[in-house]
C-alpha cells in the first residue's frame, strides 16, 4: 500500500534520492566499491564533500559572501553547545519559542550569561513573540526559525546589529529568506536534507576567533573550516544523501520553486483546519509553519474513526508531539501535494460523519 509519510523527522526524502543513495551503498558511480567502504580522503568522497558544501552555499545564495558550509556530527543538539562555545564571551540573547530553544538555552548557560529576550512559554509556545527589543551588548542573538513540535515559524526576523544565530533544523531550504542576515545557521540533516548523522553549519568566517576561552578541537568551527569539514571522518553516507537532495532541489528550481509548492501544501491543510469544525489549529494563524501543521480534533468521540481512516489510507506519522497532543502533519520538501490531498479528503469526510 502506498504510504503518505507525514513524519516530523527523520522524514520523507525524494524517491530518486533514495534510489541513487541505495545504489551507491552497493557501488558508487561505477568504481567497483561502496560509498561506505572507501576512504573519506579518496578523491571520490572529497569531491562529494566539496559538492555538498558548495551546493549548500549556492542554494542559500551565500556563495562568495564570506561564509563556509560544514557538515558535522552530533546533530543540531551539539550545535546548541558549539554555538555558545565559539561565540559566547559574556552575554547572549535567546528567543524562547519552544523545546528546542530551551535546550539551546540550557547549553549556553554552561558558558556565560544568557538573557531570554522574549518567550511564548506562557501560551505553550503557540505563537512567535514579536516587537521585543534586543540589547545591543549581546555577543549574539539565537533564534529557532521553525518550531517543529509546536508548528510555529518566524516570518519576520528581528532587525538587529548583533550577530544572528539561527537553528533552521526543520525549515532549511524550504523558503526564501535573505540568508546573509544570519551569521551562523545550523540544521540537522534529517528533515529537508538526508538521514540523521550530519548537521549542516553555515558560518560567516569573520565572527570566529573572538572568544577568549580555549575551544576543544572537535568543537572549534575554525578547525573544521581549516580542515574543509574533514577534521575527522565525516558521516559519509549522510553527507552523500544530503548532497543528492540539494542537487534534487537545485534541479527543481531551488528554494524559490519549492517554496511555492510548500505554500500550496500548507494552504490546503490550513484551509481545511479553518473551515472544518471537527478540527482546530494549535498555532496562531500569522505564525503557522509551512512545514509542521499542528491541530486537534474538537470532538474526542471522532478520534478513533479519524485514526482508523488515516491508517486505512496509508497515512503515517501524524500523531502530535506529547507536549502538544493532537496531530501534527509535517510537510517537508519531499512530501508530495498528493499526500496532503489524501489527508485533507479524510478530514472533510470525517466532518460528514460527525
Ligand atoms: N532543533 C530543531 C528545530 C529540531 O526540530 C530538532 C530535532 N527535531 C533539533 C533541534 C534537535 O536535532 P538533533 O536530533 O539532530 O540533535
Amino acid at each position: 500500500m502506498k504510504k503518505h509519510n507525514f513524519s516530523a523527522g527523520p522524514c520523507i526524502l525524494p524517491k530518486e534520492v533514495m534510489q541513487k543513495a541505495s545504489e551507491a551503498v552497493l557501488e558508487l558511480d561505477g568504481i567497483g566499491l561502496s560509498l561506505i567502504e572507501i576512504s573519506h580522503r579518496s578523491k571520490e568522497f572529497v569531491s562529494i564533500m566539496d559538492k555538498a558544501r558548495s551546493l549548500a552555499l549556492e542554494l542559500l545564495g551565500l556563495e562568495g559572501k564570506g561564509y563556509q558550509a560544514l557538515f558535522l556530527h552530533g546533530g543540531a543538539s551539539l550545535q546548541f553547545l558549539m554555538t555558545a562555545y565559539n561565540l559566547l564571551d559574556k552575554k547572549a540573547g535567546y528567543v524562547n519559542t519552544g523545546t528546542w530553544s530551551q535546550k539551546a538555552i540550557k547549553e549556553a548557560r554552561l558558558l556565560g550569561d544568557v538573557v531570554e529576550v522574549a518567550s511564548s512559554q506562557e501560551h505553550n509556545f503557540n505563537y512567535i513573540p514579536k516587537g521585543y527589543s534586543v540589547p545591543s551588548d549581546l555577543d549574539y542573538l539565537h533564534l529557532t526559525s521553525n518550531n517543529t513540535i509546536f508548528g510555529t515559524q518566524i516570518k519576520e526576523f528581528p532587525e538587529t546589529n548583533v550577530p544572528l544565530v539561527c537553528d533552521m533544523s526543520s525549515d532549511i531550504f524550504s523558503r526564501q529568506l535573505d540568508f546573509s542576515k544570519f551569521d551562523l545557521i545550523y540544521a540537522g540533516a534529517q528533515k529537508n536534507m538526508g538521514p540523521a548523522g550530519a548537521t549542516l553549519v553555515v558560518v560567516k568566517e569573520d565572527i570566529l576567533g573572538k572568544v577568549s576561552r580555549k575551544i576543544p578541537s572537535m568543537l572549534d568551527y575554525s578547525i573544521h573550516v581549516k580542515q574543509e569539514s574533514m577534521f575527522n571522518t565525516p558521516p559519509v553516507f549522510a553527507v552523500y544523501v544530503s548532497m543528492l537532495t540539494m542537487q534534487w532541489l537545485k534541479d527543481l528550481g531551488g528554494i524559490a520553486a519549492i517554496e511555492e509548492i510548500n505554500e500550496r501544501k500548507a494552504n490546503l491543510i490550513y484551509s481545511e483546519i479553518e473551515l472544518n469544525p471537527v478540527f482546530s489549529g494549535f498555532a496562531a494563524k500569522e505564525d503557522r509553519s509551512l512545514m509542521n501543521a499542528t491541530f486537534n480534533i474538537t470532538d474526542d468521540a471522532l478520534k478513533d474513526t479519524f485514526d482508523t481512516m488515516c491508517k486505512e489510507a496509508g497515512i503515517s506519522g501524524i500523531n502530535g508531539h506529547r507536549s502538544v497532543g493532537g496531530y501534527r502533519a509535517s510537510m517537508y520538501n519531499a512530501l508530495p501535494m498528493e499526500s496532503v490531498g489524501v489527508l485533507v479528503d479524510i478530514m472533510s469526510e470525517l466532518e460528514k460523519k460527525g
